[in-house]
């Protein structure tokens, strides 16, 4: 059986199978159990699902938990990153609360942070990327997801979304942690 990534997420799903080059085992949107996510940290929020899918499941998984920090904000949206604009939250009211609550700082720098755990019932391995960038003014760009289209990574004058999905996934935050935890699997 392929790799089972416990993710109802397309785009991350299809970043996930571009950047390992494998197809991918993944729940169909609704099938999904739901898992409270409570953790305090990527780490532990990502070890939750691998936990409780790995169970439910009775086979291995990979599990991903990210998101992006924003340091003059106190780390914010951070674990809130796909509720930061509350309870009917969706990507496009989250990157607008995210502009306004920016207004008034100088400092816009930004960090995506993707953990990934990969758990068999026995081993937990773990694998972390990160990507720092800047959150410009407003919205460029129509591709990727999230917070795509507000964040330029160091080093670009565009956008993610405006550099699109091939350069995304050569410099990604999940691109980053997916190459050191293909290093750590064995039979990968
Ligand atoms: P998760 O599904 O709990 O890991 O939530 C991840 C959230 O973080 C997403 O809904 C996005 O808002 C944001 N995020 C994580 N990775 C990315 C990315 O690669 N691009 C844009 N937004 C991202």
């Amino acid at each position: 059986m392929n790799l089972f990534f416990a993710s109802t997420n397309l785009h991350k799903i299809k970043e996930v199978e571009i950047i390992l080059q494998t197809k991918l085992a993944h729940y169909k949107k609704g099938e999904e159990p739901f898992v409270e996510e409570n953790g305090k940290t990527f780490f532990e929020n990502a070890l939750i699902k691998a936990k409780y899918f790995q169970n439910h499941l009775q086979h291995p998984v990979l599990c991903e938990d990210s998101g992006i920090v924003v340091p003059s904000l106190n780390g914010q949206p951070g674990i809130y990153s796909a509720r930061y604009s509350g309870k009917e939250s969706n990507d496009e009211k989250n990157r607008k609360k995210l502009l306004l609550d920016l207004l008034p700082l100088a400092n816009r720098s930004a960090y995506y942070i993707s953990t990934f755990i990969h758990f068999d019932g026995e081993t937990i391995i773990e694998s972390t990327g990160i990507l720092w960038g800047s959150l410009c003014l407003e919205e460029r760009g129509g591709n990727g997801f999230g917070y795509d289209p507000i964040f330029i990574p160091n080093g670009y004058d565009k956008t993610l979304s405006e550099l699109g999905d091939e350069k995304k996934n050569q410099i990604s935050h999940r691109k980053k942690a997916l190459v050191s935890l293909r290093k750590k699997l064995s039979f990968f």
